[in-house]
């Protein structure tokens, strides 16, 4: 990409689109191209095309996606399988079409087999079976990345794929019902204090271990690859380090200032029991994080609930 190269996000208003927009800006790009939601549905094939006819964007970022934690994931079975499928195979197939120069596709660490060793290397992808609670999303996700793969085989395409961790950061999903457990402990543990509750509800049994990456991290990863990397294998993007559930909510309670006690709803699932990526790939290929789990959680927190 130059600094004046015509590059389109998709999914500019939601946490990873948003900050892929700040980073590009930080770095001195300025033809950035965006449509609302409401003024394009990427789910429309013909829409889409219409788009891309218009605009002709050079470089595209792939981060439009319906998203969602372990509840809206196995609740939205239906939706999460077909919107995601939809809106991927609308843009990926566009931008073949319309000569696209380079697109990332973002892709998700839950594609990854349940079982698989830790920590979860790249060619792990398709050696067993998913994790039911976000199976159709994962399904969705892969057909992404083995269209961009296999557009690179067919049709000389340049499409590359990351593999995020669980992401957080400033414009996440705060919904109680339909968020990822970062944000929702967040809010959970900030209106506990605000409202002198006694206890607060975490779902689960507390040992199920995750990794989580400061969004504007990922931001500064997917810059990088577009501008240097070439390959036909999708990248891990984490930090490569984990912590319990349990540690989470205590980190976020000392953060927010909680006094209270930490109750545990064990018929709310686990999902998967630990889902670490190893990040040797992204590291050796110049990249790593820079921003702590402590630091980017109180960044978080000031950005939502502080100001
Ligand atoms: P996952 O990584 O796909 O499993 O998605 P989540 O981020 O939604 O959940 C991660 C883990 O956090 C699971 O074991 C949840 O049961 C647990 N968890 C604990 N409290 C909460 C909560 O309030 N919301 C969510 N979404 N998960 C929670």
């Amino acid at each position: 990409m130059e600094k004046a190269s015509k590059i389109y996000i998709a999914g500019h208003t939601g946490m990873v689109g948003s900050a892929i927009v700040r980073n590009l800006k930080a770095n001195g790009f300025s033809n950035l191209v965006f449509r609302a939601s409401g003024e394009l549905d990427l789910k429309d094939q013909k829409a889409v095309a219409g788009f891309f006819e218009t605009e002709k964007p050079e470089y595209v970022f792939l981060a439009a996606a319906k998203v969602g934690g372990i509840e809206a994931n196995n609740t939205y079975r239906g939706q999460f399988l077909y919107e995601n499928l939809m809106i991927q195979s609308n843009i990926i197939h566009q931008s073949y079409v319309h000569g696209v120069k380079k697109l990332l596709f973002l892709a998700s660490s839950c594609i990854y087999p349940k079982m698989a060793p830790q920590p979860i290397k790249e060619e792990y992808l398709l050696t067993g079976a998913l994790e039911p609670t976000n199976e159709p999303y994962a399904i969705a996700k892969i057909a992404g990345l083995k269209m961009c793969e296999n557009y690179n085989l067919q049709y000389g395409c340049n499409f590359i794929s990351v593999m995020p961790t669980n992401l957080y950061g400033p414009n996440d999903n705060y919904d109680l019902k339909n968020s990822h457990v970062l944000p929702a402990l967040l809010r959970k543990f900030h209106e506990a204090k605000v409202n002198n509750k006694d206890s607060v509800e975490v779902w689960g049994s507390g040992s199920p271990r995750r990794e989580f990456l400061y969004v504007d991290d990922l931001a500064e990863a997917c810059f990088h690859l577009m501008q240097t990397y070439h390959g036909n294998v999708s990248v891990n993007i984490g930090t490569g380090k984990d912590i319990s559930i349990k540690e989470l909510a205590q980190l976020i309670k000392r953060i927010t200032g909680f006094k209270g006690e930490i109750e545990w709803n064990t018929k709310k699932p686990d999902g998967t029991p630990r889902k670490l990526l190893d990040v040797s790939l992204i590291n050796s290929l110049g990249w790593k994080y820079s921003t702590g789990l402590e630091e980017g959680i109180s960044l978080t927190y000031a950005d939502k609930f502080l100001n």
